[in-house]
């Protein structure tokens, strides 16, 4: 083995003995490297020459565990569509070990698709090309979007099959997070009633999230807050994108305020606050507006694990007043929420200013205009990129997309009145569609884009569709020529079946 390119301190191997099983990734027959991420490569302070060639293709695939790793698998429990599963875990996937990167943030090197681990339980530990794929696009688009995300930084076919419905070509995901910590992580001691590993785990997380509460009298309260706050701002984030994760179960929720875990996701095409993709959800209990709700839920499962942390004492009094301390919490979240998909559809609407404005009128105007969008089923990308053109004043573009030219008239003649009180000193035209164009993408992940890419890598090994598409998807504000089949949403037919998973 060659002197390993990572410098890893691995402080969830040394101090959270107990919450993991040490574990080794299992070999594969044939590694090759189908994606090497090499600008996050740099940043991670790794070496592109030796990654990018044959040791990356082993190290990836996980038949050679480098130097200074120490993989073990993660125990986690998680609410699974309302449901508590006591034991989940990571049952198909490895933390190799901690870097530091070169702006000096730990991050998290994984390994998903490593082969069974004692938390896999009936499944066979391993991943297909195309969904480790799909969480390369989709991760590099979020980030691309400004929002935060785990993100791939290679994925290595194995050469063995891996069996669904049918045999299909075998992969490994390296995955960087800034840390794996998920509210099941919590859920898993706390319903083991092991109220000291939730405190291990808790401080763990503030020193790893929230440095500042170190040794705070408060800090498991002030943890909770912080959580949630991230976790406000990520959900508005995705809303004003139109993504639907799809499977927020508490286990797919991060401490770290992450977008993890790209399932069945999707961005939404033609506006619909129910849109669904998932097909294993029935219910649309992760449907597009569910979000918010189904966030503020999972964050009271996270704070009941902190309960007895909150308290001064096991005393009643004292886990009521604890649990009066977390409620508020939990109730304070939905403002949150709304102030930060506020301050993002103020800056979609070309809105500079709040100050001195009614946040009232501005929601209002924000609703009215996304009500427009779903009478008119019109994409959701697309109607707000063309907002700007009409903010540089031509409203041709934008006025192409409803059914009849005249249907957005009455709601722009708003939007104008609203712009021109602005400020004493109007924006140029011209300024404002500009930065409005840099908040509101014209390249997203368009979902037949991306089957055409997956499948074109399953099917035919041919990995240039997907190379392209990520190529486009880096620049997601960029509406030159070369960006302009990822701009068109697919044919309705095609889009209305959809289906993730
Ligand atoms: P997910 O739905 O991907 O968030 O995963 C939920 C749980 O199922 C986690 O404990 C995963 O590790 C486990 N899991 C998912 N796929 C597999 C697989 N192919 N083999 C073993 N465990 C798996
Ligand atoms: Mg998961
Ligand atoms: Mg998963």
């Amino acid at each position: 083995m060659s002197a390993s390119t990572f410098q890893f301190d691995n402080t969830y191997a040394r101090d959270l003995q107990g919450f993991y099983a040490p574990w080794k990734p299992a070999p594969v027959p044939s590694p090759s490297l189908l994606f090497f991420n090499r600008e996050l490569a740099l940043e991670l302070g790794l070496d592109p020459k030796v990654l990018d060639g044959p040791e990356g293709a082993a190290i990836f695939a996980g038949n050679q565990v480098p130097e200074g790793a120490e993989p073990l698998a993660q125990a986690y429990a998680g609410h699974q569509f309302g449901a508590f599963s006591p034991q989940l875990g990571d049952g198909r996937a490895l933390l190799l070990g901690e870097v530091i990167d070169r702006l000096n943030r730990r991050r998290d090197i994984m390994l998903k698709g490593s082969g069974r681990t004692p938390f896999s339980r009936g499944g066979d530990g391993k991943a297909a090309i195309g969904p480790m794929l799909r969480e390369v696009l989709i991760g590099e688009a979020m980030h691309a979007l400004g929002i935060p995300t785990t993100r791939a930084l290679a994925v290595a076919g194995t050469g063995e099959p891996v069996y669904r419905e049918q045999p299909l070509p075998g992969a490994v995901l390296t995955r960087v997070a800034a840390s794996h910590l998920r509210i099941g992580t919590f859920e898993y001691f706390n319903a083991r009633g092991e109220t000291q590993r939730v405190r291990q785990l808790a401080d763990y997380a503030i020193a790893r999230h929230d440095p500042d509460l170190e040794g705070t009298s408060d800090r498991y309260l002030a943890l909770l807050r912080r959580v949630a706050q991230r976790q406000a701002e990520l959900i508005a984030q995705w809303m004003n994108v139109g993504f639907i994760h799809g499977v927020m179960n508490t286990d797919n929720v991060t401490i770290s305020g992450e977008t993890i875990d790209y399932g069945p996701c999707a961005f939404m095409e033609a506006y619909d606050p129910d849109a669904v993709f998932s097909s294993i959800d029935h219910s649309g209990r992760y449907a597009y507006s569910n979000q918010p709700l189904i966030a503020r839920w999972s964050l009271a499962r996270f704070a009941e694990t902190l309960l007895l942390l909150i308290a001064e004492d096991e005393s009643k009094a004292a886990v009521s007043k604890a649990i009066g301390q977390a409620t508020e919490v939990i109730d304070a979240f939905p403002e949150w929420y709304a102030a930060a998909l506020l301050k993002g559809q103020r800056q979609k609407l070309g809105l500079q200013r709040s100050a001195g404005s009614d946040d009232e009128a501005d929601r209002t105007l924000a609703a009215d205009w996304l009500t427009l969008l779903h009478q008119h089923r019109v994409d959701f990308t697309l109607g707000w990129r063309r907002l700007a053109d009409a903010a540089g004043g031509d409203d041709q573009p934008l006025r192409a997309l409803f059914p009849y030219p005249q249907a957005p008239d009455a709601w722009l003649v708003r939007w104008r009145a609203r712009l021109e009180r602005e400020d004493g000193h109007a924006l140029e035209r011209s300024d404002r569609a500009e930065r409005m164009r840099r908040v509101n993408p014209v390249v997203i992940p368009r979902n037949h884009r991306v089957e055409e890419a997956l499948s074109a890598a399953s099917e035919y090994e041919d990995l240039a569709p997907f190379t392209r598409l990520l190529t486009a998807l880096k620049r997601p504000y960029d509406e030159s020529q070369d960006q302009a089949e990822y701009t068109e949403p697919a044919r309705t037919e095609v889009t209305a079946c959809y289906r993730t998973f």
